[in-house]
């Protein structure tokens, strides 16, 4: 028996590695570098800890983990001493003493494992510790977990992270190991140059989960729709919902708990004591139902979370791939369950526009929300669509809404067009750009005031899309924005009054052309109403 093999029996009590583990263990174990990209629940942890321990047991020393969060550390800790493992934890939460006790504890050569937040790392004083210990022989390794940390296109950046290449050179031999469960393309280019593992291997596992059910659907009347997909799919189960803002996890938490879910609100801006007890609970107790921004989450090893539901849409695939990625950890059927709207998607826009970042970066962050988008609106299998997005091909599911239920489409070519010449017509008349009720309005043929007082129901598309439910036009507005034929502007006024309006985008032009068609999925209350109009 191998002394990786010999060590996840003796120490963690386990039968066998998990798909790429035992690979990895054997890689970082002989000294080499590595990027692990496994997805939540994927196992990465071992593939540190038993190198550290086999590493230790060569009389190579100490191993050095950089984790960003106090409590996955606390956790970790507590786990490998119950498994008889010398480690500790050096953070904010200790006292001078007990730091110094540590810090001991390190040089005497007394730890195999050594976890640190990255700001601590990069001290003059931890640096300090480890120059000691690297001076003679007794670094073993440098373990950095979280690594999609160091990439500013995520939604985790870290600017410390940044600093971590430094490690590489000043601990040049040493063996890293960076872990992350995000993974596109951009990310992975990201951390390889941002922590100097160029000539890392690269352990990729597949991102598949598949035991995780996907559906999305049109946001109508949220709190109602989660009540029923909760009462219909997962009462009395634990679960996630993720809400945009810290005002609605607040106001959802309490909805959900006057509709008797129990339900806990998680957010930044709540005492740390709370915060605390929730999660506490939440971990500890049965089928409590946390709503929370997405600053719960990370590092929460709960593997009974029957559900992730987001009522209000995330910034990216990742973003979202990583949220719904903690329901069932377990490996049994799970939820992830997302609704969306047109607002949604103004809303992040408007948070990318308005946002500090240089316009190289916004036209990333908009790519990316595209995606995701695009992912909302999609037709066909979502998995396969998602596994796609990192760079994964597959077949299709069978184990999503789209694949179970496969929608009805309908061609909503001839609508898109009919929206995209008022976009332009209503700009070249008046020189303005407005917004989707008042385009919408002249499509469908409304005279609202605001029609007559710009003049508009003088315009040639005037009335053409009279034929389309406001709800349909929508629909094919959230598609122009999903496809970049379309784009939301926000209009600032001398008052300082702002308010959104539509543009042409670069897509707009193709499928005016007649070169590019628009299928959308048939909602039931469209399908229902257009039947009922035909009878009329
Ligand atoms: P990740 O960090 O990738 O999200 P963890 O390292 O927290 O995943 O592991 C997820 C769960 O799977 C943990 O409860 C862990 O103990 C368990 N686990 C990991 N590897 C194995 C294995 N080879 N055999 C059995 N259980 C494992
Ligand atoms: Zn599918």
């Amino acid at each position: 028996m191998s002394s990786s093999l010999y060590i996840l029996h003796e120490v963690f009590g386990y039968e066998a590695f998990r798909g790429p583990q035992a690979d990895i263990v054997e890689h970082v174990s002989a000294g080499g570098d590595a990027l692990v990209l496994m997805p939540t629940g994927g196992g990465k942890s071992l593939c540190y800890q038993i190198p550290a321990i086999a590493r230790q047991r060569a009389g190579c020393g100490i191993t050095v983990v950089v984790s960003p969060l106090i409590a996955l550390m606390h956790d970790q800790v507590g786990a490998l001493r119950e498994a008889g493992v010398a480690a500790a934890f050096l953070n904010s939460t200790l006292d001078w003493p007990q730091t110094l006790k540590v810090e001991q504890q390190t040089a005497e050569g007394e730890l195999t494992l050594l976890y640190a937040a990255p700001e601590r790392v990069m001290t003059e004083r931890f640096l300090a510790l480890l120059d000691g210990l690297h001076a003679r022989g007794q670094l073993a390794l440098l373990a950095i977990d979280e690594a999609h940390c160091v990439s500013q296109w995520g939604h985790d950046f870290r600017p410390e992270y940044r600093q971590l290449a430094l490690l590489a050179e000043r601990y040049a031999g040493v063996p890293r190991i960076a872990l992350t469960a995000t993974a596109d393309a951009l990310t992975r280019a990201d951390i390889l140059e941002g922590l100097q593992l160029q000539a890392a291997r690269l352990f990729i596992s597949s991102f598949d989960r598949p035991n995780i059910r996907y559906h999305v659907e049109e946001k109508k009347e949220p709190l109602a729709q989660l009540l029923r997909f909760i009462a219909q799919e997962h009462a009395h189960e634990a679960g996630i919902v993720y809400c945009q803002s810290r005002r609605r996890v607040e106001e959802m938490a309490r909805a959900l708990a006057d509709a008797g879910v129990q339900a806990l609100p998680y957010h930044a801006g709540m005492p740390s004591e709370l915060r605390q007890a929730h999660q506490d609970r939440f971990l500890r107790e049965d089928g409590i139902v946390m709503v929370a921004t997405i600053a719960f989450g990370m590092g929460i090893d709960k593997p009974d979370v029957r559900f992730v539901a987001h009522v209000d849409m995330p910034r990216n695939i990742e973003g979202y791939y990583q949220e719904t990625g903690r329901a069932g950890r377990d490996g049994l059927a799970a939820d992830a369950w997302m609704i969306y709207g047109l607002q949604d998607v103004v809303n992040q826009r408007r948070m990318i526009d308005e946002g500090e970042a240089a316009e190289e970066f916004k036209a990333v962050l908009r790519g990316k929300l595209d995606a995701l988008l695009a992912l909302a609106e999609a037709t066909d299998c979502r998995r396969q669509r998602l596994l796609a997005y990192f760079g994964e091909t597959s077949g299709p599911c069978g184990n999503c809404d789209n694949c179970l239920h496969p929608p009805a489409v309908w061609d909503g070519t001839d609508a898109a067009r009919k929206l995209l010449s008022t976009i332009y017509r209503v700009h070249q008349a008046s020189g303005l750009s407005f917004g989707m009720g008042h385009l919408m309005d002249i499509v469908r043929g409304q005279a609202s005031d605001k029609v007559r007082q710009f003049g508009h129901e003088g315009l040639s598309t005037f009335g053409l899309g009279a034929a389309y439910s406001e709800r349909q036009l929508r629909a094919v507005l959230r598609q122009l924005l999903a496809l970049g034929a379309a784009e939301v502007r926000r209009v600032v006024l001398d008052s300082g009054h702002a308010f959104d309006t539509l543009t042409l985008g670069a897509q707009a032009r193709s499928l005016l052309r007649g070169e590019q068609q628009v299928l959308l999925r048939q909602s039931s209350a469209a399908a229902r109403g257009k039947s009922r109009s035909r009878r009329a």
